[in-house]
């Protein structure tokens, strides 16, 4: 059984955490847990949280670390959605390699998108 009730944790930071854009109470229901790790035997767990906002449409990611009674929370803007977030959270970061891959791509390449994901 999980030590850590992540959605009560959740309804309650959207409680207490204000949208860094325009300062909006977040809504429970537009919040969603993206990744949860509950560290045993220490009292720790994290959770990795994307949330949209009502009032401006920004979203958020927010990495939640809690170790015993602290909690710290780092917040991110982001234009990705929380299926996005989900399908990028695991994969490496990029590197130099893949922007001069992408340079010497680009450099030949005659802007037809459509072509080009058919
Ligand atoms: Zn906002």
């Amino acid at each position: 059984m999980a030590r850590f009730d992540f959605k009560r944790i959740v309804e309650w930071l959207s409680f207490v955490l204000r949208c860094p854009v325009c300062g909006h109470k977040y809504n429970p229901e537009r919040t969603r847990i993206i990744d949860t790790k509950d560290e045993k035997p220490q009292a720790s767990a994290s959770l990795l949280i994307h949330t949209d906002c009502d009032s401006c449409k920004s979203s958020v990611v927010f990495s939640i670390a809690i170790d015993g009674p602290e909690i710290f929370s780092i917040g991110m803007v982001t234009d990705l959605t929380s299926q996005d977030t989900s399908k990028f959270k695991n994969k490496n970061p990029i590197n130099a390699d893949d922007v001069l891959a992408t340079h010497e791509f680009l450099k030949e390449f005659n802007g037809d998108f459509r072509e080009l994901l058919k």
